[in-house]
């Protein structure tokens, strides 16, 4: 059955229920875990519908996307949005972008940052973002290899422009959301590792990661962004 307004405030009622379980559980409370609704497959329909019901974080993995929605729904809703940019980013792409998202969950390599730092500097921006780790070692997927992360580092963070708020990660799809919880400790790991590196540097509040498959386990893993894209829409 193809979701209606109904059941998204359905759906989105069972997903803030189970956040509120997997915080319980792991001793964390439940505005520590901001919802990004992924808008990439649903109907614009329905993205009205979930911000009717006080969504206002909205994921978007095709820049084209996300921009023109941000343009219509600005235009015609009288909510303040934050757009995020959670797929691959092409540098041709970036000075359009930044000034649209609240956060960019997608960077993915040092010539990216770099050219985001560029282009920020240009246009007066201090982009927040996240770096994308690889933590599965998946050949299909992008992303930072976290050996790689760890050699430039130093590169990374001393790009002026960039606000590295902190980590993103996937998991590779199984049927058992068990199997995402090493992913998910893997990136929380690093992360602590990174944060340890200097003393000045950032701290990396950030882990955005679970989908609608995972999200319960990457909160008891310490997500502080989660993105269901499918849960929500079908
Ligand atoms: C599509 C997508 C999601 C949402 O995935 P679902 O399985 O539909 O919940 C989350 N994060 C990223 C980066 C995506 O591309």
């Amino acid at each position: 059955m193809p979701a209606s307004p109904k059941t998204v405030a359905e759906r989105l009622a069972d997903i803030r229920s189970r956040i509120e379980s997997a915080c319980e559980r792991s001793d964390r409370h439940p505005s520590d875990v901001r919802l990004v609704a992924v808008t990439k497959y649903a109907p614009l329909e329905l993205v009205h519908a979930v911000v009717d019901l006080g969504v206002c974080d909205l994921g978007e993995s095709r820049p084209q996307q996300l921009l023109e929605r941000a343009d219509l729904l600005h235009e015609q809703r009288p909510e303040a949005l934050s757009w995020h940019q959670i797929g691959h980013l092409q540098r041709n792409k970036v000075r359009k972008v930044l000034p649209a998202v609240t956060l960019t969950h997608s960077v993915d390599t040092l010539k990216l940052a770099e050219a985001i730092d560029r282009i920020a500097g240009e246009d007066g921006l201090t982009p927040r973002i996240l770096l994308e780790v690889n933590i599965a070692g998946d050949e299909a997927k992008d992303g930072f290899a976290p050996q790689t992360l760890r050699e430039q580092w130093s590169r990374l963070t001393a790009l002026p422009r960039l606000e590295i708020a902190g980590l993103m990660t996937m998991a590779p799809h199984s049927a058992d959301p068990e199997a995402a919880r090493p992913v998910f400790a893997g990136l929380r790991e690093l992360r602590d590792e990174l944060r340890g590196l200097s003393e000045d540097g950032p701290t990396l509040k950030t882990l955005s990661m679970g989908m609608s498959g995972d999200f319960e386990i990457a909160i008891e893993e310490g997500a502080t962004i989660i993105r269901p894209g499918s849960g929500l829409f079908g």
